[in-house]
Protein backbone atom coordinates (compact mmCIF):
# COMPACT_ATOMS: atom_id res chain seq x y z
CA UNK A 1 0.00 0.00 0.00
CA UNK A 2 0.89 3.53 -0.59
CA UNK A 3 2.37 5.60 2.03
CA UNK A 4 0.79 8.63 2.77
CA UNK A 5 0.08 11.58 5.47
CA UNK A 6 -3.57 13.02 6.40
CA UNK A 7 -3.07 16.46 5.08
CA UNK A 8 -6.04 17.98 5.78
CA UNK A 9 -9.52 17.51 7.06
CA UNK A 10 -12.68 19.83 5.92
CA UNK A 11 -15.63 20.05 6.42
CA UNK A 12 -19.17 21.69 4.37
CA UNK A 13 -22.32 22.42 5.16
CA UNK A 14 -25.06 22.58 1.97
CA UNK A 15 -27.31 24.45 0.78
CA UNK A 16 -30.30 24.66 2.61
CA UNK A 17 -32.33 23.85 -0.15
CA UNK A 18 -30.32 20.53 -0.91
CA UNK A 19 -31.50 17.20 0.73
CA UNK A 20 -27.97 16.09 1.13
CA UNK A 21 -27.69 13.92 4.56
CA UNK A 22 -30.88 14.68 5.86
CA UNK A 23 -33.84 12.54 3.93
CA UNK A 24 -36.34 14.40 5.73
CA UNK A 25 -35.26 18.06 4.21
CA UNK A 26 -37.77 17.77 1.19
CA UNK A 27 -39.50 19.97 -0.61
CA UNK A 28 -42.84 18.64 -0.10
CA UNK A 29 -44.88 16.07 -2.23
CA UNK A 30 -43.54 13.35 0.01
CA UNK A 31 -45.07 10.83 2.09
CA UNK A 32 -42.42 11.19 4.96
CA UNK A 33 -43.08 15.03 5.70
CA UNK A 34 -46.75 14.79 4.63
CA UNK A 35 -48.16 12.10 5.99
CA UNK A 36 -48.98 11.69 9.66
CA UNK A 37 -46.17 10.06 11.50
CA UNK A 38 -46.69 8.65 15.40
CA UNK A 39 -43.06 10.51 16.72
CA UNK A 40 -42.44 11.80 20.35
CA UNK A 41 -42.93 14.96 19.94
CA UNK A 42 -46.88 13.62 18.84
CA UNK A 43 -47.93 13.94 22.21
CA UNK A 44 -48.00 17.99 21.64
CA UNK A 45 -51.07 19.38 19.15
CA UNK A 46 -49.12 21.78 17.94
CA UNK A 47 -45.87 19.81 16.77
CA UNK A 48 -48.47 16.61 16.34
CA UNK A 49 -49.09 17.11 12.24
CA UNK A 50 -45.57 17.38 10.58
CA UNK A 51 -42.09 16.06 12.14
CA UNK A 52 -40.56 18.97 10.21
CA UNK A 53 -42.73 21.37 12.76
CA UNK A 54 -40.66 20.19 15.50
CA UNK A 55 -37.46 20.44 13.35
CA UNK A 56 -36.58 16.63 12.56
CA UNK A 57 -34.27 18.53 9.90
CA UNK A 58 -32.82 21.47 11.68
CA UNK A 59 -29.06 20.22 11.67
CA UNK A 60 -28.97 19.60 8.35
CA UNK A 61 -26.10 18.04 6.19
CA UNK A 62 -21.92 18.06 7.38
CA UNK A 63 -19.91 16.70 4.24
CA UNK A 64 -16.36 15.60 5.06
CA UNK A 65 -13.00 15.29 2.53
CA UNK A 66 -10.07 13.65 4.16
CA UNK A 67 -7.24 15.23 2.11
CA UNK A 68 -3.82 12.93 1.78
CA UNK A 69 -0.70 14.00 1.07
CA UNK A 70 -0.43 11.94 -2.51
CA UNK A 71 -3.76 13.90 -3.79
CA UNK A 72 -6.25 11.19 -2.49
CA UNK A 73 -9.47 12.65 -1.36
CA UNK A 74 -11.59 10.33 1.11
CA UNK A 75 -15.36 11.79 1.24
CA UNK A 76 -17.91 11.19 4.30
CA UNK A 77 -21.31 12.79 4.91
CA UNK A 78 -23.69 13.04 7.96
CA UNK A 79 -26.35 14.74 10.01
CA UNK A 80 -24.68 17.72 11.46
CA UNK A 81 -24.61 20.94 9.41
CA UNK A 82 -22.55 24.05 11.02
CA UNK A 83 -22.80 22.76 14.53
CA UNK A 84 -20.66 19.23 13.15
CA UNK A 85 -18.52 21.29 11.17
CA UNK A 86 -17.81 23.38 14.19
CA UNK A 87 -16.46 20.08 15.80
CA UNK A 88 -14.48 18.59 13.11
CA UNK A 89 -12.58 21.85 12.14
CA UNK A 90 -11.92 23.13 15.83
CA UNK A 91 -11.59 20.04 17.99
CA UNK A 92 -11.44 16.71 15.94
CA UNK A 93 -9.21 17.61 13.22
CA UNK A 94 -6.08 17.75 15.34
CA UNK A 95 -6.66 14.03 15.81
CA UNK A 96 -6.72 13.50 12.19
CA UNK A 97 -4.51 16.21 10.35
CA UNK A 98 -0.54 14.80 10.23
CA UNK A 99 -1.95 11.69 11.04
CA UNK A 100 -1.13 8.31 9.42
CA UNK A 101 -4.63 6.98 7.64
CA UNK A 102 -3.90 3.25 8.52
CA UNK A 103 -4.18 4.10 12.30
CA UNK A 104 -8.03 4.44 12.36
CA UNK A 105 -8.78 3.03 15.43
CA UNK A 106 -5.55 5.63 17.19
CA UNK A 107 -7.88 7.95 15.55
CA UNK A 108 -11.31 7.17 16.31
CA UNK A 109 -10.30 6.41 19.85
CA UNK A 110 -8.71 10.40 20.37
CA UNK A 111 -11.75 11.80 18.43
CA UNK A 112 -13.93 9.58 21.16
CA UNK A 113 -11.98 10.40 24.36
CA UNK A 114 -11.15 14.18 23.75
CA UNK A 115 -14.99 14.90 23.02
CA UNK A 116 -16.69 12.71 26.32
CA UNK A 117 -16.95 15.91 27.79
CA UNK A 118 -19.47 17.36 25.90
CA UNK A 119 -20.17 14.23 23.26
CA UNK A 120 -20.81 10.26 23.62
CA UNK A 121 -24.26 10.42 21.54
CA UNK A 122 -26.04 12.94 19.33
CA UNK A 123 -24.21 15.72 17.35
CA UNK A 124 -20.72 14.83 18.49
CA UNK A 125 -20.98 10.99 17.10
CA UNK A 126 -22.47 12.23 13.84
CA UNK A 127 -19.16 14.18 13.29
CA UNK A 128 -17.08 11.67 14.73
CA UNK A 129 -19.05 9.25 12.12
CA UNK A 130 -18.59 11.83 8.73
CA UNK A 131 -14.68 11.83 9.45
CA UNK A 132 -14.37 8.27 9.97
CA UNK A 133 -16.30 7.44 6.72
CA UNK A 134 -13.81 10.00 4.43
CA UNK A 135 -10.64 8.08 6.24
CA UNK A 136 -12.32 4.27 5.11
CA UNK A 137 -12.84 5.87 1.91
CA UNK A 138 -8.84 6.78 1.74
CA UNK A 139 -8.13 3.90 3.05
CA UNK A 140 -9.61 1.95 -0.02
CA UNK A 141 -8.39 4.57 -2.50
CA UNK A 142 -4.93 3.74 -0.89
CA UNK A 143 -5.04 0.28 -1.07
CA UNK A 144 -7.30 -0.28 -4.64
CA UNK A 145 -10.02 -2.10 -2.31
CA UNK A 146 -13.75 -1.52 -2.05
CA UNK A 147 -14.26 -1.15 1.80
CA UNK A 148 -15.20 -4.25 2.27
CA UNK A 149 -12.51 -5.87 1.35
CA UNK A 150 -10.83 -4.59 4.14
CA UNK A 151 -13.00 -5.18 7.20
CA UNK A 152 -13.95 -8.79 6.66
CA UNK A 153 -14.39 -9.77 2.86
CA UNK A 154 -17.71 -10.07 1.50
CA UNK A 155 -20.11 -12.43 3.32
CA UNK A 156 -22.31 -12.58 0.35
CA UNK A 157 -22.39 -11.37 -3.49
CA UNK A 158 -25.48 -9.63 -3.43
CA UNK A 159 -27.48 -7.54 -0.42
CA UNK A 160 -31.00 -7.84 0.51
CA UNK A 161 -32.96 -4.61 0.26
CA UNK A 162 -36.44 -3.75 1.64
CA UNK A 163 -38.14 -0.63 1.60
CA UNK A 164 -39.72 2.18 3.65
CA UNK A 165 -42.59 3.65 2.15
CA UNK A 166 -46.22 4.63 2.68
CA UNK A 167 -46.91 2.13 -0.42
CA UNK A 168 -45.89 -1.10 0.09
CA UNK A 169 -48.02 -2.65 -2.77
CA UNK A 170 -45.33 -0.60 -5.00
CA UNK A 171 -42.52 -1.47 -3.16
CA UNK A 172 -43.56 -5.08 -3.58
CA UNK A 173 -43.90 -4.73 -7.65
CA UNK A 174 -40.41 -3.24 -7.68
CA UNK A 175 -39.12 -5.98 -6.46
CA UNK A 176 -37.86 -5.18 -3.25
CA UNK A 177 -37.74 -7.83 -0.26
CA UNK A 178 -40.68 -6.69 1.75
CA UNK A 179 -41.54 -3.32 3.08
CA UNK A 180 -42.30 -0.95 6.04
CA UNK A 181 -45.15 1.38 6.72
CA UNK A 182 -44.99 4.29 8.96
CA UNK A 183 -47.27 3.63 12.20
CA UNK A 184 -49.35 6.79 12.06
CA UNK A 185 -51.20 7.51 15.62
CA UNK A 186 -49.68 6.91 18.87
CA UNK A 187 -51.05 6.87 22.42
CA UNK A 188 -52.08 10.95 22.80
CA UNK A 189 -54.65 9.47 19.51
CA UNK A 190 -56.74 7.10 22.16
CA UNK A 191 -58.26 3.87 21.04
CA UNK A 192 -59.38 5.78 17.87
CA UNK A 193 -55.86 5.89 16.71
CA UNK A 194 -55.07 2.69 17.64
CA UNK A 195 -58.12 1.07 15.17
CA UNK A 196 -56.95 3.25 12.27
CA UNK A 197 -53.18 2.10 13.38
CA UNK A 198 -54.75 -1.51 12.87
CA UNK A 199 -56.28 -0.49 9.84
CA UNK A 200 -53.46 0.83 8.02
CA UNK A 201 -51.52 -2.83 8.45
CA UNK A 202 -54.98 -4.98 7.60
CA UNK A 203 -54.98 -2.79 4.26
CA UNK A 204 -51.38 -3.06 3.43
CA UNK A 205 -51.24 -7.10 4.11
CA UNK A 206 -54.37 -7.15 1.75
CA UNK A 207 -52.85 -5.53 -0.50
CA UNK A 208 -49.34 -7.11 -0.28
CA UNK A 209 -50.63 -10.77 0.42
CA UNK A 210 -50.13 -13.47 2.72
CA UNK A 211 -46.05 -13.43 1.76
CA UNK A 212 -44.44 -10.42 1.40
CA UNK A 213 -42.58 -9.44 4.27
CA UNK A 214 -44.20 -6.51 6.57
CA UNK A 215 -42.38 -4.33 9.17
CA UNK A 216 -43.94 -1.26 11.42
CA UNK A 217 -41.71 1.72 12.30
CA UNK A 218 -43.05 3.52 15.52
CA UNK A 219 -40.12 5.99 15.42
CA UNK A 220 -39.63 6.11 19.08
CA UNK A 221 -43.50 7.04 19.80
CA UNK A 222 -45.53 4.72 21.62
CA UNK A 223 -45.70 3.57 25.22
CA UNK A 224 -44.70 -0.13 26.38
CA UNK A 225 -48.68 -0.59 26.74
CA UNK A 226 -49.67 0.62 23.88
CA UNK A 227 -46.78 -0.97 21.90
CA UNK A 228 -47.90 -4.58 23.71
CA UNK A 229 -51.26 -4.14 22.45
CA UNK A 230 -50.73 -2.65 19.13
CA UNK A 231 -48.18 -5.57 18.39
CA UNK A 232 -51.25 -8.24 19.80
CA UNK A 233 -53.82 -6.59 17.47
CA UNK A 234 -51.61 -6.79 14.43
CA UNK A 235 -50.68 -10.72 15.07
CA UNK A 236 -53.70 -11.49 12.91
CA UNK A 237 -51.66 -9.59 9.67
CA UNK A 238 -48.00 -11.17 10.32
CA UNK A 239 -45.84 -8.63 10.85
CA UNK A 240 -42.02 -9.21 10.68
CA UNK A 241 -41.02 -6.91 13.45
CA UNK A 242 -42.36 -3.44 15.30
CA UNK A 243 -39.95 -0.81 15.55
CA UNK A 244 -38.55 1.55 17.55
CA UNK A 245 -41.41 1.48 19.60
CA UNK A 246 -40.22 3.24 22.56
CA UNK A 247 -37.43 6.23 23.08
CA UNK A 248 -33.93 5.10 23.23
CA UNK A 249 -33.30 4.95 26.88
CA UNK A 250 -36.40 2.89 28.06
CA UNK A 251 -34.39 -0.50 28.24
CA UNK A 252 -35.97 -1.88 30.35
CA UNK A 253 -39.09 -0.65 28.33
CA UNK A 254 -37.47 -2.67 25.35
CA UNK A 255 -36.87 -5.74 27.46
CA UNK A 256 -40.44 -5.60 28.47
CA UNK A 257 -41.77 -5.43 24.69
CA UNK A 258 -39.63 -8.02 23.66
CA UNK A 259 -40.69 -10.58 26.27
CA UNK A 260 -44.26 -10.20 25.95
CA UNK A 261 -44.80 -9.85 22.41
CA UNK A 262 -41.28 -11.81 20.86
CA UNK A 263 -42.79 -15.05 20.45
CA UNK A 264 -45.22 -13.69 17.47
CA UNK A 265 -43.77 -10.87 16.19
CA UNK A 266 -39.69 -9.68 16.40
CA UNK A 267 -38.71 -6.30 18.30
CA UNK A 268 -36.47 -4.25 16.70
CA UNK A 269 -34.63 -0.88 17.65
CA UNK A 270 -31.27 0.88 17.73
CA UNK A 271 -31.47 3.68 14.90
CA UNK A 272 -31.10 6.36 17.88
CA UNK A 273 -28.56 4.36 19.44
CA UNK A 274 -25.09 5.54 19.76
CA UNK A 275 -21.78 3.58 19.37
CA UNK A 276 -20.79 0.24 20.84
CA UNK A 277 -21.53 1.82 24.21
CA UNK A 278 -25.39 2.16 23.45
CA UNK A 279 -25.75 -1.20 21.84
CA UNK A 280 -24.07 -2.82 24.75
CA UNK A 281 -26.78 -1.91 26.90
CA UNK A 282 -29.67 -2.75 24.12
CA UNK A 283 -27.66 -6.60 23.65
CA UNK A 284 -26.85 -7.10 27.37
CA UNK A 285 -30.64 -6.71 28.45
CA UNK A 286 -32.33 -8.35 25.57
CA UNK A 287 -33.86 -5.68 24.04
CA UNK A 288 -34.46 -6.63 20.97
CA UNK A 289 -34.48 -9.52 18.02
CA UNK A 290 -32.99 -7.56 15.70
CA UNK A 291 -30.53 -4.06 16.09
CA UNK A 292 -30.95 -1.06 13.55
CA UNK A 293 -27.94 0.80 14.02
CA UNK A 294 -27.37 3.60 11.49
CA UNK A 295 -23.79 4.23 10.32
CA UNK A 296 -23.72 8.05 11.36
CA UNK A 297 -24.98 7.30 14.84
CA UNK A 298 -22.37 4.59 16.25
CA UNK A 299 -18.94 6.58 14.69
CA UNK A 300 -18.96 5.54 11.10
CA UNK A 301 -17.67 2.43 9.46
CA UNK A 302 -15.43 1.37 12.60
CA UNK A 303 -18.31 1.62 15.01
CA UNK A 304 -20.53 -0.34 12.69
CA UNK A 305 -18.36 -2.67 12.09
CA UNK A 306 -17.67 -3.30 16.44
CA UNK A 307 -21.48 -3.53 16.73
CA UNK A 308 -22.12 -5.97 13.84
CA UNK A 309 -19.47 -8.59 16.08
CA UNK A 310 -21.53 -7.12 19.17
CA UNK A 311 -24.49 -8.40 18.42
CA UNK A 312 -23.16 -11.47 16.40
CA UNK A 313 -21.90 -12.99 19.61
CA UNK A 314 -25.27 -12.97 20.98
CA UNK A 315 -27.15 -14.40 17.72
CA UNK A 316 -28.78 -11.13 16.85
CA UNK A 317 -29.25 -10.75 13.41
CA UNK A 318 -28.63 -6.46 12.11
CA UNK A 319 -30.87 -4.36 9.30
CA UNK A 320 -29.22 -1.41 9.49
CA UNK A 321 -30.99 1.87 9.07
CA UNK A 322 -31.04 3.32 5.46
CA UNK A 323 -28.55 5.79 7.01
CA UNK A 324 -29.67 9.57 6.61
CA UNK A 325 -27.69 10.49 3.54
CA UNK A 326 -26.12 8.58 0.71
CA UNK A 327 -22.75 8.71 1.39
CA UNK A 328 -23.31 6.79 4.88
CA UNK A 329 -25.62 4.37 3.14
CA UNK A 330 -23.35 3.56 0.60
CA UNK A 331 -20.59 2.94 3.30
CA UNK A 332 -23.07 0.85 5.23
CA UNK A 333 -23.46 -1.92 2.15
CA UNK A 334 -20.14 -2.31 2.76
CA UNK A 335 -20.64 -3.11 6.52
CA UNK A 336 -23.42 -4.91 5.61
CA UNK A 337 -21.46 -7.55 2.87
CA UNK A 338 -18.77 -8.09 5.68
CA UNK A 339 -21.49 -8.80 8.02
CA UNK A 340 -22.63 -12.83 8.65
CA UNK A 341 -25.39 -11.36 10.77
CA UNK A 342 -27.14 -9.20 8.42
CA UNK A 343 -30.30 -10.01 7.00
CA UNK A 344 -31.91 -7.06 4.78
CA UNK A 345 -30.92 -3.32 4.55
CA UNK A 346 -33.85 -1.11 4.76
CA UNK A 347 -33.43 1.68 2.08
CA UNK A 348 -36.23 5.10 2.16
CA UNK A 349 -38.02 6.25 -0.82
CA UNK A 350 -41.34 7.67 -2.48
CA UNK A 351 -41.60 5.11 -4.20
CA UNK A 352 -44.01 5.79 -6.51
CA UNK A 353 -45.58 4.49 -9.88
CA UNK A 354 -43.02 4.24 -12.61
CA UNK A 355 -40.25 6.03 -10.61
CA UNK A 356 -38.08 3.01 -9.81
CA UNK A 357 -34.94 4.82 -10.65
CA UNK A 358 -35.86 7.75 -8.33
CA UNK A 359 -35.64 5.65 -5.42
CA UNK A 360 -31.76 5.39 -6.03
CA UNK A 361 -31.02 7.98 -8.01
CA UNK A 362 -32.73 10.82 -6.40
CA UNK A 363 -29.45 12.78 -3.94
CA UNK A 364 -26.24 13.08 -5.52
CA UNK A 365 -25.91 11.93 -9.29
CA UNK A 366 -24.72 8.77 -8.36
CA UNK A 367 -24.34 5.51 -11.11
CA UNK A 368 -27.42 4.28 -10.69
CA UNK A 369 -27.61 1.39 -7.91
CA UNK A 370 -29.48 -1.15 -9.71
CA UNK A 371 -31.53 -3.95 -7.45
CA UNK A 372 -31.63 -7.28 -8.97
CA UNK A 373 -33.72 -9.29 -7.56
CA UNK A 374 -34.26 -7.32 -4.80
CA UNK A 375 -30.42 -7.44 -4.14
CA UNK A 376 -27.66 -4.54 -4.51
CA UNK A 377 -24.63 -5.86 -5.90
CA UNK A 378 -21.46 -4.73 -4.16
CA UNK A 379 -19.16 -2.65 -5.35
CA UNK A 380 -16.05 -3.72 -6.85
CA UNK A 381 -14.02 0.04 -7.02
CA UNK A 382 -11.62 1.46 -4.31
CA UNK A 383 -13.05 3.23 -1.03
CA UNK A 384 -16.85 3.58 -0.81
CA UNK A 385 -17.00 3.31 -5.16
CA UNK A 386 -18.41 6.35 -6.04
CA UNK A 387 -16.90 9.66 -6.70
CA UNK A 388 -19.54 13.38 -6.37
CA UNK A 389 -20.72 13.98 -9.90
CA UNK A 390 -19.32 17.13 -11.67
CA UNK A 391 -22.72 17.94 -11.20
CA UNK A 392 -23.14 17.61 -7.62
CA UNK A 393 -19.88 19.19 -7.15
CA UNK A 394 -21.09 21.93 -8.65
CA UNK A 395 -24.46 22.13 -6.09
CA UNK A 396 -22.20 21.50 -2.90
CA UNK A 397 -18.87 24.03 -1.74
CA UNK A 398 -16.43 22.11 -3.00
CA UNK A 399 -13.36 23.07 -4.49
CA UNK A 400 -10.79 24.99 -2.88
CA UNK A 401 -12.72 27.36 -0.75
CA UNK A 402 -12.27 26.82 2.98
CA UNK A 403 -15.40 25.29 4.67
CA UNK A 404 -17.75 27.70 5.99
CA UNK A 405 -19.27 26.93 9.13
CA UNK A 406 -20.73 30.36 9.93
CA UNK A 407 -21.92 31.89 13.38
CA UNK A 408 -24.88 34.29 13.48
CA UNK A 409 -24.23 37.09 15.85
CA UNK A 410 -26.96 39.20 17.49
CA UNK A 411 -26.65 42.15 15.95
CA UNK A 412 -27.15 40.69 12.43
CA UNK A 413 -23.55 39.75 11.37
CA UNK A 414 -22.55 36.55 10.23
CA UNK A 415 -18.93 35.18 10.89
CA UNK A 416 -17.48 32.90 8.38
CA UNK A 417 -14.75 30.65 9.14
MG1 LIG B 1 -36.94 3.46 11.65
Amino acid sequence: MRKAIIQEVRAYVIDDSEMGADYHNQRGGHWIIDLPVANPMSVYKDFKAKRTSWGINALGTVVVQVALDDGTVGIGCSIGGEPACYIIEKHLSRFVEGQDPRNVELIWDQMWRATLPYGRKGLTIHAISAVDLAIWDCLGKLRGEPIYALIGGKTKERLPVYATTSRPDIAKEFGFQGAKIPCRYGPGDGIEGLKRNIAVVAEAREQVGPDFPLRLDCYMSLTVSYAIELARALAPYHLHWIEECLPPDDFDGYAALKAAVGHFCLVSTGEHEYTRYGFRELIARKCADILQPDINHVGGVTGLWKVAQMAAVSGISMAPHACEGPIGGLAGLHVDAAMPNFVVQEICGQIQPNAADKVWQEWLGFPAMRMVDGRFPLSQKPGLGFELSEASLAKYPFGGTRPMARVFHEDGSVAEW
